[in-house]
């Protein structure tokens, strides 16, 4: 499985990964990304049929905030 939380310190917005995994991202009132599977904690398995595409929005993101591993994150994103 695939895990994945994105660093929205680092996001700029540009709304790449929105257009690569509709399924996977959203953008809250800042423009800034969020995984919207597992409120951005980085512990919910992405469905297998969309790694695909979240591995495409992770090669496309630009500042490299799209973080992806193959076990669960420790709740990295959740002290926003
Ligand atoms: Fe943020 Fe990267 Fe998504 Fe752009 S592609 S909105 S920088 S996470």
């Amino acid at each position: 499985s695939k895990f994945v939380f994105v660093d929205k310190d680092t996001c700029i917005a540009c709304g790449a990964c929105g257009e690569d995994a509709p399924n996977i991202f959203e953008y809250d009132e800042e423009g800034l990304s969020e995984v919207a599977l597992d409120n951005n904690t980085g512990t919910g398995a992405v469905p297998e049929d969309l790694e695909e595409e979240l591995l495409d929005a992770e090669e496309g993101c630009p500042t490299e905030s799209i973080k992806v591993a193959d076990t669960p994150f420790q709740n990295k994103a959740a002290n926003e």
